[in-house]
């Protein structure tokens, strides 16, 4: 040392870590100090990965080389080859790029892309810090509950048409079957979204991760209307149960090359390419074929009962919420009870959030964190705190062309049902109390 005095002030951006990881290292940290947690903020297939994809990755653990920024080029084609068998897309190999996430891909293509950004909330909750950390400007257009927090080709239509510069450029980017929501859109809406879209030369970025989630069944991507307008992002986190794998994709027309070739530019400056194994063990996920299809069909039955049951217990506790299409998360509104929340010293998501921990040790997140309204009374729950190896081996003793009985869910996913009674009986506790 030389005597100088050295400064240290903290030089950097106000950032905070991401919500879903930050709510998850919470209720570990508040399980390890002994308290029961029941853990519904942080959003993760339950489900192993399939035993062929598994194999793959074990098979290719030797695999070693820097692979190519795009991705490896028999993974590209399987994605593309996905794409045009599950959502008759016109796809083809050199409009894949393959990211470590489709969390990383976005936040790619929010830095390469000059333009506006339009998230209809509630909105999955890295959309808008990726923006902000990049220093986009963000439109946000509030949906409601009474459509189905879904955005309307009216609604989308009339932020276009208000605004003076109507063709500047502009990225909208859709989420469905929807995180935090679990809702879908219907063939129309998606015809609709894409035609106004088209005629105001909007980008659409169709997050379809969830997409072989949706509950019933009969994904359709926005990209069948608006080919060449619409970068399909999905991966193996949701419907391959691999999250902390780590791989994402993203699927482009010819027309919007430039924007693929401009994020593997900053690709290459900065992850080079997706972990070599895992690429190779994704290409028969994405191949697909009888034991990745049977494995989807129980784990969309099993996440149908478990969503619209426990949206039933809710509901009944005089919650708002939408019995859900797909995916493993329900957006709850507790507005119905606001005076008697007020009454207990509740405002805000926030607060509404903090409390319900503390009283019931169920971990949700708030609305605030998905860019609703401060002062709304909305949160997020994560339906999938059971342990989903057993759930799915029971679910494979039973015949597929029956629906599971509702006393599956209290063998397999006690814990679940658990969390929305306490959920249901907190809110009775606050009513009655009022
Ligand atoms: N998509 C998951 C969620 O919303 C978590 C993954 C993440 O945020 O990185 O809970």
């Amino acid at each position: 040392m030389n005597g100088k005095h050295v400064s240290l002030n903290m030089n950097v951006r106000g950032l905070k870590p991401s919500a879903t990881l930050a709510i998850n290292e919470r209720s570990n940290a508040l399980r390890r100090e002994g308290k029961t947690v029941y853990k519904l903020g942080l959003g993760q297939s339950p489900f192993p990965v399939p035993e062929c994809v598994v194999n793959a990755l074990r098979h290719h653990a030797h695999e070693k080389d820097y692979l190519p920024v795009k991705g490896l080029p028999e993974l590209r084609e399987a994605v593309a080859d996905f794409h045009r068998r599950k959502d008759h897309i016109n796809a083809s190999a050199d409009g894949v790029l393959i990211g470590p996430g489709s969390k990383e891909l976005m936040f790619l293509l929010q830095l390469v892309y000059y333009g506006e950004i339009l998230l209809p909330t509630p909105c999955w909750v890295s959309y808008g810090p990726q923006a902000k950390i990049i220093g986009r400007n963000v439109h946000l257009i509030h949906t409601t509950y009474e459509e189905r927090w879904r955005i309307s080709s009216a609604r989308l239509r009339s932020y276009l048409e208000k605004e003076n510069d109507t063709f500047r450029p502009r990225l909208l980017i859709l989420n469905y079957p929807g995180n935090p929501d679990g809702e879908s859109y219907t063939m129309e809406e998606l015809q609709e979204l894409a035609e106004t879209a088209r005629e105001y030369e909007v980008i659409l970025l169709s997050d379809e991760i969830y997409g072989q989630l949706k509950h019933r069944g009969g994904h359709f991507s926005v990209g069948r209307f608006y080919p060449e307008g619409t970068i399909i992002s999905s991966g193996l986190s949701k419907w391959c149960g691999a999250g902390g794998w780590r791989l994402g994709t993203f699927t482009f027309p010819k027309s919007l090359f430039w924007l693929l070739d401009a994020m593997a530019a900053v690709a290459s400056e900065t992850f080079t390419s997706v972990s070599a194994p895992i690429q190779y063990a994704a290409v028969p996920a994405f191949r697909g074929g009888p034991e990745i299809e049977t494995y989807l069909s129980h784990a969309r039955r099993i996440l149908r009962l478990t969503g619209n049951r426990c949206a039933d217990i809710l509901k009944e506790a005089g919650i708002r919420v939408h019995s859900p299409d797909g995916a493993f998360y329900l957006f709850i509104d507790f507005e119905p009870m606001r005076d008697q929340l007020k009454a207990r010293g509740i405002h805000d998501s926030r607060e509404l959030c903090e409390r319900l921990l503390l009283d019931t040790g169920v971990a949700i997140l708030p609305g605030a964190d998905f860019e609703r309204p401060a002062d709304e009374l909305s949160a997020r729950l994560a339906y999938v705190n059971f342990d989903g190896a057993e759930a799915l081996a029971a679910s494979r003793e039973i015949s597929l062309d029956q629906d599971l009985l509702d006393s599956f869910l209290d063998v397999h996913c006690p814990d679940t049902l658990e969390a929305m009674e306490r959920i249901a009986a907190w809110v009775k506790r606050s009513t009655e109390n009022a």
